[in-house]
């Protein structure tokens, strides 16, 4: 494309909030044929709410809350704001933790009142040998519907379990239609669980679906599918999305994540929803077809 065309192109990206890194960003992005998405914060709005506390064993619900609390206080991870914002207004009390420890893509551990606490996922749970065979139904009915349900143990043993609902942008379903139309193919990765993700995706008309895949495993996706000759754009908002948006052809970054997303990324969509991503791809198209 020509120095002129990609300068207009870009502009009008900047006019609309689609900050285009370079000129090789644009011309790329005309060629991607998968788009890879992660789903918290990037599909949904990332402001998740606490919807459910279900205690296991003698603990009460406002016990099992401050500990939670306690623990995410000292997280970023936008599940734990959620987390801290809905015991508090249970009514839990106001703790601090020691040796707090986050492990990505999986959840958090520390010391709480002289107790070992853990909060995260299965594979969180699997790690510490905690067995939450119990609680397992009650997961599985909470992430049918779309919710992300996280366990709780306390000194090794399960304590319960708490659950978050994120609603979908309204703008996202669209999106995808009009993004299907531009011939791409699209892909959820998520570190979230496979029903959650499932029951997400159902919402929209979403190609395929990763769910419980690290950081890494991100990573690893978007080089699988570039080997196999693709050209893969990767939108996400987070840190755990950085090590994908790097290997990408092309990075989205959600400008309302993290920095370290927007570091990485070819693409910088400043209102964080996917419509900008259409917005791009056309702008794309329409510059190198300019020049052909
Ligand atoms: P996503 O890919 O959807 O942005 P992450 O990879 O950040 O999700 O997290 C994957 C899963 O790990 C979450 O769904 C949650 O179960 C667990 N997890 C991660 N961070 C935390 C945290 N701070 N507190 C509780 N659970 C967490
Ligand atoms: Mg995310």
């Amino acid at each position: 494309a020509t120095p002129m065309s990609i300068m207009v192109a870009t502009g009008r990206g900047a006019n609309a909030g689609v900050l285009i890194r370079d000129a090789e960003a644009l011309e790329r992005f005309a060629g991607v044929d998968v788009l890879i998405v992660d789903k918290t914060g990037t599909l949904t709005e990332g402001k998740p709410t606490l919807t459910d506390v279900v205690p296991q064993g003698d603990i009460h619900e406002v016990e099992l809350l401050t500990l939670v609390a306690a623990l995410e206080r000292g997280s970023e991870h936008p599940l734990a704001e959620a987390l801290v914002a809905g015991a508090e207004e249970r009514g839990a009390s106001r703790q601090d933790s020691t040796d707090f420890e986050s492990v990505t893509g999986k959840g958090v551990t520390g010391t709480v009142d002289g107790r070992r606490v853990a909060l995260g996922n299965e594979a969180l749970m699997r790690e510490l040998s905690v067995g939450v065979e119990a609680l397992a139904d009650r997961a599985a009915t909470l992430q049918a519907e779309g919710k992300t349900a996280m366990f709780v143990a306390v000194d090794g043993q399960p304590a319960g379990l708490v659950a978050v609902a994120d609603r979908v942008k309204q703008t996202t379903p669209d999106a995808i239609r009009a993004l299907h139309g531009l011939g791409l193919r699209i892909v959820m990765a998520t570190g979230d669980a496979q029903v959650t993700a499932q029951a997400v995706a159902s919402e929209m008309n979403i190609d395929e679906v990763h769910a419980g895949v690290s950081p890494e495993d991100k990573g690893a996706l978007v080089k699988r599918l570039r080997d196999e000759g693709l050209s893969v754009a990767m939108a996400g908002d987070g840190v755990n999305d950085a090590p994908a948006l790097a290997e990408a052809d092309v990075g989205i970054a959600m400008g309302t994540g993290a920095d370290v997303a927007v570091e990485s990324a070819g693409i910088t969509l400043v209102k964080g929803d996917l419509n900008g991503i259409v917005r791009a791809r056309k702008l794309a198209e329409a510059t190198m077809r300019n020049i052909r």
